[in-house]
């Protein structure tokens, strides 16, 4: 069976050339044909013959397949890629001036079983490989290349699509990686954003091993009962020793903690919770983004109105917490935060 191109970092690559007694030269020219250059099609005239025959017999430049493809009216598109195994995720593109943010999937379902999650609901069925994270990219970018040329570049990325990030940290750390490298994509650090429900044994890892990425924490509520009812995680990783973790992280000027804050309507935007947001970000360097919630079929919760959202950001304001409401894009083709499901 074939390796995924995709699943080797820069010096991986020049390994498995040297072990195969081909010159290492190859893997930064295959990284910049496949990476910067963004070429799909084989690179065949910069590399040795006994290279590309080598190619051809061990490895593979297959992208996930498109499965199904829904576009809304402000541009965002969501994409359902199958994978080889016949498994599906979802990926989204979101426009912002002639570029696109990407949001990708890291696992398919997710076993955090948030309740306000759409994905949540689908339990996990398996962590997805490094190479079908960075393909998912790949393949979203030859659709705009093709599709809409006219400002087709994908700056951002948010891990913000299906799974928890950190539960499949080593395929995610491995797709940063990739993404960062200076000889392929070389996507800027603060462009890169991983977001987590607060699973703990993957934020315990971040400092050492995660490169220079943002982190997105997923607040939601500070109040025990109701954050253990949207992250059922929180019973186990109590929020104030995920504060604490996230607390221990380096920042700098460009590498900041965004704090995530879904609102439902009646449930997490009375004063008390203000209060309590309030307390546990006090003295923090705190951004903290609103995200009214984004229906899916059976879901109990209550998007709030554009007004309701305003109020409680008010209450924010009144406390000192830097804040904005994220009224996200796509939730008409259910591509919003918390609404994606690989199952439909
Ligand atoms: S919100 Fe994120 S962590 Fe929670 S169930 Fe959904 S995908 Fe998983």
């Amino acid at each position: 069976m074939r390796s995924s191109f995709y699943q080797f970092t820069l010096s991986e690559l020049q390994k498995l050339l040297q072990d195969n007694g081909l010159p290492t030269a190859g893997a930064s020219r295959l990284y910049n044909w496949h990476y910067k250059k963004r070429r799909f099609e084989s690179c065949e005239a910069e590399l040795a013959k006994a290279t590309r025959e080598f190619l051809v017999q061990k490895i593979s430049f297959d992208l996930p397949v498109i499965d199904s493809i829904q576009k809304s009216e402000d541009r965002t598109v969501k994409f359902l890629f199958r994978l080889q195994d016949g498994k599906k995720v979802e990926t989204v593109i979101l426009p912002s001036n002639r570029k696109y943010s990407i949001c990708l999937s890291s696992q398919v379902g997710c076993a955090m079983k948030c309740s306000f999650c759409h994905t949540g609901l689908q339990g996990l069925e398996r962590h997805l490989e490094t190479h079908e994270i960075v393909s998912q990219l790949l393949a979203a970018q030859k659709w705009l290349t093709e599709n809409r040329p006219e400002g087709d570049k994908i700056e951002t990325i948010v891990f913000m699509g299906q799974g928890e990030p950190l539960h499949n940290f080593d395929s995610v750390r491995k797709a940063c990686e990739i993404f960062l490298s200076q000889n392929g994509l070389s996507m800027a650090k603060d462009k890169i954003t991983i977001s987590t429900a607060g699973y703990l044994p993957g934020l315990e890892r971040w400092k050492n091993e995660m490169p220079d990425v943002n982190i997105a924490l997923s607040l939601h509520a500070i109040d025990p009962q109701k954050r253990s009812e949207l992250i059922p995680i929180n019973t186990k990783f109590p929020v104030e020793k995920v504060l604490d973790l996230v607390n221990q992280i380096p920042k700098n000027k460009k590498r900041f903690v965004i704090y995530e804050y879904l609102l439902a309507r009646g449930f997490n935007d009375t004063t008390e919770d203000a209060n309590l947001l309030g307390e546990a970000l006090k003295g923090k360097k705190a951004f903290v983004n609103i995200i009214p919630f984004n229906p899916f079929p059976g879901t109990k919760y209550e998007r709030p109105s554009v007004e309701e959202a305003e109020a409680f950001k008010a209450k924010l304001d009144d406390r000192g917490l830097v804040s904005l409401i994220r009224f996200t894009k796509g939730h008409e083709i259910l591509a919003a935060c918390g609404q994606l499901n690989s199952k439909g």
